[in-house]
């Protein structure tokens, strides 16, 4: 027996699939291709990186971009692995022990239970509403009751797609402790338009995750990027390897970043196939869609393992729940692909639908 750490064996694998589909719309990843006009820009930029060298200046210049573009300074900054990294080290942080709660909506997203059980901490999960609302005030409630160390949400919320309005994120701020940590975590945020980033100079226990990897379609380059009151990001910038980021990936959210214009077109082109797409399956007898702010659908669907072996056998990935996951068993979540691909799998529901009718 190899003498694992305490806990390692109770980990659960993470169970997103990898696997190649030819429409592959179960990680809420961007289908477009990079806007050409950019990807030229990223090639010549990435040919002058000095790959020989500790990624600096690649790193600093993608923190000042993103300071200046909210008026904050490069200090309130800090770049992660995709915000995935960050999430995790954020827990790490306010971990440490069973004493330290982390309150956090259900369903939400799900690694939420992994990095809590990796930073040893408690997680308390507050059950969304039958409808996938929020109750703020049954949330806060929580995060009060158990003196949380730190409290999360997701908004958007993946995977239900739903959104709070900044007000109720200011009352959930002006309702909790000072001393909890609220972690904002706005991977979809471009999806929805209305951003706490605001609220960041009044709150100085309040942390915002953003994401290259949905709107900027980058998930393959890995980066995120937190905002927060300057000694929060002092003190979580501590549990982070010195260059922790590679300048390849620096340079291409760079990049992008600097050319952020570009990339509206896109976003407002998935917005427009996720108001189409939610129209179509509204009228399909036996599914019901709820009202998403994101590049997702979440999708109620009578007979879901028929409906995924039916996506599965003709190279459709989309995401679906397991039977033990009691909320989402009947759910599947379905990324925005091209217009095309929206098509293809709504033609499989669609048929789908009037077979089983
Ligand atoms: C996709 C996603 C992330 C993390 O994405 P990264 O690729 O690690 O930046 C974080 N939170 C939510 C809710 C997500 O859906």
């Amino acid at each position: 027996m190899l003498k694992y750490r305490k806990g390692l064996n109770d980990m659960p694998p993470y169970d997103g699939t990898d696997k190649f589909y030819n429409i592959k719309v179960n990680a809420n990843e961007c289908n477009m291709a990079m806007p050409p006009i950019v990807a030229e820009r990223l090639m010549a930029r990435l040919q002058s990186v000095p790959i020989n060298r500790y990624p600096g200046e690649e790193y600093d210049n993608l923190v000042d971009q993103i300071a200046r573009n909210f008026k904050l300074q490069p200090e309130n900054v800090f770049l992660g692995n995709g915000s995935s990294e960050l999430i995790e080290k954020i827990f790490y942080c306010f971990g440490g022990s069973k004493a330290k709660k982390i309150v956090f909506p259900d369903p939400s997203f799900s690694m939420y239970h992994i990095y809590a059980q990796a930073a040893q901490a408690d997680a308390v999960t507050v059950p969304l509403e039958t409808d996938f609302t929020l109750d703020i005030d049954k949330f806060v409630t929580a995060i009060n009751d158990n003196n949380a160390a730190l409290a999360v949400l997701c908004n958007p919320n993946n995977p239900t797609g739903g959104a709070l309005p900044v007000s109720d994120i200011q009352y959930i701020l002006d309702n909790i402790k000072t001393t909890t940590a609220f972690l904002l975590d706005e991977a979809y945020v471009e999806f929805y338009g209305r951003s706490a980033v605001s609220l960041l100079k009044d709150y100085p226990n309040l942390i915002i995750c953003r994401t290259f990897s949905k709107a900027y379609g980058l998930a393959g380059a890995r980066v995120g990027y937190m905002l927060a009151a300057r000694p929060v990001v002092a003190m979580i910038g501590k549990s982070f390897m010195p260059y922790h980021m590679n300048s390849l990936s620096l340079a291409t959210a760079d990049i992008c970043y600097q050319m952020r214009q570009e990339f509206v077109p896109h976003i407002q082109i998935m917005i427009s196939e996720r108001k189409r797409m939610a129209e179509q399956i509204k009228q399909l007898p036996g599914f019901a869609v709820f009202p998403s702010e994101t590049n997702f659908l979440l999708v109620h669907v009578n007979d879901q393992p028929e409906l995924v072996e039916l996506f599965e056998k003709n190279d459709v990935g989309v995401r679906f729940f397991s039977p033990d996951n009691k909320r989402l068993k009947d759910y599947i979540r379905i990324s925005m692909g091209t217009r095309e691909e929206n098509d293809t799998w709504f033609g499989l529901m669609k048929a789908f639908s009037e077979g089983r009718g």
